[in-house]
């Protein structure tokens, strides 16, 4: 049996990183990563201009102005932001500016509308300003050339606005790995059918589909496998087209769990079956055509955890994406917990932030077929191998999942 922290590290290590990369428009660019350095064309701002609606003028002729003695300029011109800017600042005249607009020649400062007062050409400044103020200048967000956004970035929506700040409304991102889903089981029926004695809905291949889409992979159902060599046979072969398999159940030590052995015979490169961990000890891993294969068991909460600790790290390598590993952080523990040495438990956790620090806790029975223990859970606490009980007020790392 391999320890946790060895199994992730095996997986790693047989996992290429970035295997291709395609153009796509960026509205299309969303929850995708970048597989480009992007730099600045030009400045940005791109020229100086105003930050308030107001008046540019040139901040030594605001010098004693107060709203009991406001010092009376002549208006000698607008500038709208998009508009006109032929006219000049020159001592003793100001031009009626609006957010946006370019700072017109002369001026060096604006002062807000507000702090005016303005009759038939001529305006009254109610407050000294200094050289700048309301001023935004060319390049002071980023400079031409600058690196912008990096390569392996998640695209959110802020990317997607400063992709089009710059000018760039094609953008080159990391071609997302192909991800078969195959289901396996003699008592798991379609979430169509009847429900009948002795059979189980297919929840997995739901479950599976959807983290697959949530990292930023595509994933491909390939429905449900009997457990018998013949039909596993079948199934698996039309994964092998995909850049990762992915299979839940009949992987455990079970009369009818025929994966391994299948796949094996298949051609299968096995790296590990076992791990010592708590949910899904039986997790099968190898590579096969060069790609990664993973065994996840069946029951519902050790498959989506298998996928979580496993599979969306794999993911996260093949995308080439920087930063994607969640986040851990230390909790403090609020109730006892038993676990089993020799295992890395994860323990399926509601964490939360709470007079200055995290606390975190169970979400009652851990069972790896309750699934409603993941639907409550925003975090795992990991349990070292090491520890067998864990009690209240102890600190625990947990790592968070969204
Ligand atoms: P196995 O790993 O094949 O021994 O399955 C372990 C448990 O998970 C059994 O109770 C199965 O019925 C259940 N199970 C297997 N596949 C699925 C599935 N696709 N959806 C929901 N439960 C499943
Ligand atoms: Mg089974």
């Amino acid at each position: 049996m391999i320890s946790f922290d060895n199994a992730l590290k095996t997986i790693l290590d047989s996992v290429k990183g970035p295997f291709g990369s395609e153009r796509i428009g960026i509205l299309e660019s969303l929850g995708r990563v970048l597989a480009q350095d992007i730099h600045s064309d030009g400045d940005l701002p791109a020229f100086d201009y105003s930050a308030m609606d107001g008046y540019a003028l040139i901040a030594s002729d605001t010098k004693g102005a107060s709203v009991d003695s406001g010092i009376r300029l002549e208006v000698a011109g607008e500038f709208r932001a998009g508009g006109d800017t032929s006219s000049k600042v020159q001592a003793g005249r100001v031009v009626k500016i609006m957010t946006g607009a370019p700072i017109p020649e002369g001026a060096d400062a604006v002062v807000m509308v507000e702090n005016t007062k303005e009759d038939s050409g001529i305006v009254e400044v109610l407050e000294e300003v200094e050289s700048g103020k309301n001023i935004r200048f060319a390049g002071e967000e980023i400079k031409k050339g600058a690196l912008v956004l990096e390569k392996g970035s998640l695209i959110e929506p802020a990317h997607i606005g400063m992709l089009a700040s710059l000018g760039v409304s094609i953008v080159t991102v990391a071609k997302r790995p192909k991800v078969a889903i195959l289901t396996t089981g003699d008592e798991v029926i379609s979430i169509e059918d009847k429900m009948e004695p002795g059979k189980i809905r297919n929840s997995n291949s739901y479950a599976l589909f959807t983290q697959v889409v949530a990292n930023c992979g595509m994933p491909a159902n390939k429905g449900v496998a009997k457990d018998n060599r013949e039909s596993l046979k079948n199934a698996l072969k039309s994964c092998l087209d995909s850049d990762i398999i992915v299979t839940s159940g009949g992987v455990s030590m079970g009369e009818y769990d025929y994966v391994k052995d299948v796949i094996n015979e298949l051609g299968m490169d096995e790296k590990f079956w076992k791990v010592a961990m708590r949910p899904g000890k039986p997790n099968l891993f190898g590579v096969i055509d060069g790609k990664p294969f993973f065994g996840l068991p069946g029951n519902p909460v050790s498959t989506m955890i298998g996928f979580e600790l496993f599979v969306r790290p794999t993911i996260m390598k093949m995308l080439g994406r920087k930063g994607g590993d969640r986040i851990e952080v230390e909790a403090l523990l609020e109730e006892d917990i038993k676990t089993k040495k020799g295992l890395t438990f994860f323990v399926r956790a509601v964490t939360e932030w709470k007079d200055g620090g995290y606390v975190t806790r169970t979400t009652g029975l851990q069972g790896s077929g309750m699934l409603s223990s993941m639907v409550k859970a925003n975090s795992l606490m990991i349990i070292p191998e090491e520890e067998v009980t864990v009690k209240k007020g102890s600190k625990v790392k947990v790592r968070l999942l969204s």
